[in-house]
């Protein structure tokens, strides 16, 4: 085959942002190459492009893209055949799997830190060469875009399996953008008594409904009333909303990335007297994603009514345009795609 060869969206430095072409590598003994069809868009793209995110974590210049799917276009050697031209998803966290943290199983901290999209190329280009074992075929039956919903939902399923809902919890999520929508529809996987979603956006409120949560409100919600509160706003505001809401005994779980350096103003006593578990939870483990995409295929999840803009990677101003500010519709996760699927 010809090596995909193509347009990709580079971050060159802080608030430089260009289009390269771009020539993708052929796969090596053990690699695949996949061509991407679908990538989203993220509030962590924009803190990479306005050079906000902490700079552990990103190394430029770097080609955007950490949540996609597509089809895998060329098989190295020693790799599984039978992938060829199969539709895959891709995980992005390129753990080296013989550190002390990847041994017990949290791939997420692996001390030599490396992800697609972050610190090496991502999906916003003509393909993407990665380890075979990282890759996870989608059920022919499960639309390709579904796919790059895989990264924020296993993002998700991840601290919730660390912050264990259970069964009757009242449960409230702070934000209404994509990661609270899936946090809303993925905590039903424990039977909670109630998920309200506490956003800003009051059009927003159709797709709280689309992600199965009970109750919407732009409100300031009751404090001390819920038993889990999950954070997915990405501010320290909601940070300190959720200590405030959270119950005698409950649990804050921390998903948003408020931006490097930014801090929270949380009463400790509170904390201690109230006797309130704070966890943070980075990215996602190699579990949590297989988790995902074993709920996606089985068809137990469905998070494809959340894409709600489409754009072609030529209208890449457009489509950031859209996720910071929005165009009063509603809005949840901006969507690349590319290739013969592109919008025209
Ligand atoms: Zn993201
Ligand atoms: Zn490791």
């Amino acid at each position: 085959m010809t090596a995909p060869h193509g347009p990709a969206l580079v971050v060159r430095g802080p608030h430089d942002l260009v289009v390269e072409q771009r020539t993708a590598p052929a796969p090596g003994p053990g690699q695949l190459l996949v061509t991407p069809s679908h990538v989203g868009l993220c509030g962590t793209d924009l803190e990479i492009i306005d050079g906000d995110l902490d700079p552990a974590y990103v190394s430029l210049p770097l080609v955007l893209g950490h949540e996609w799917s597509g089809r895998v276009a060329a098989v190295g050697a020693n790799a599984d055949d039978s992938l060829a031209g199969a539709p895959v998803v891709v995980e992005g966290v390129l753990a080296c799997g013989v550190c002390r943290e990847c041994r017990r199983g949290a791939t997420n901290l692996c001390t030599d830190y490396d992800e697609l999209g972050f610190t090496t190329d991502g999906a916003l280009g003509p393909g993407v060469v990665v380890p075979a074992h990282l890759v996870h075929r989608l059920a022919a039956d499960v639309p390709v875009e579904a796919g790059a919903l895989v990264e924020p939902a296993a993002v998700v399923l991840r601290g919730l399996r660390e912050i264990r809902p259970v069964p009757g919890d009242r449960v409230l999520v702070i934000g209404d953008g994509t990661v609270a929508l899936l946090a809303a529809m993925l905590v039903r996987l424990w039977s909670p008594a109630h998920v309200t979603i506490a956003g800003r956006r009051a059009e927003q409120s159709e797709l709280a409904h689309t992600s199965h949560a009970d109750a919407f409100t732009t409100g300031d919600p009751e404090r001390a009333a819920y038993d889990l509160v999950v954070e997915a706003a990405g501010s320290t505001a909601a940070v300190e909303t959720a200590v405030q809401a959270v119950r005698r005994g409950g649990r804050v779980l921390v998903l948003g990335i408020a931006g490097h350096g930014q801090t929270a103003r949380i009463p400790v006593d509170d904390l201690v007297n109230n006797d309130i578990t704070l966890r943070g939870s980075f990215s996602y483990t190699a579990a949590s994603w297989a988790e995902v995409v074993r709920l996606l295929n089985s068809g137990t999840i469905d998070p494809l009514p959340l894409v709600t803009h489409r754009f072609g990677l030529d209208a890449f101003e457009e489509a950031i345009k859209i996720l910071r500010a929005g165009d009063g519709s509603p809005r949840g996760k901006v969507m690349f795609v590319l290739g013969e699927d592109a919008p025209r």
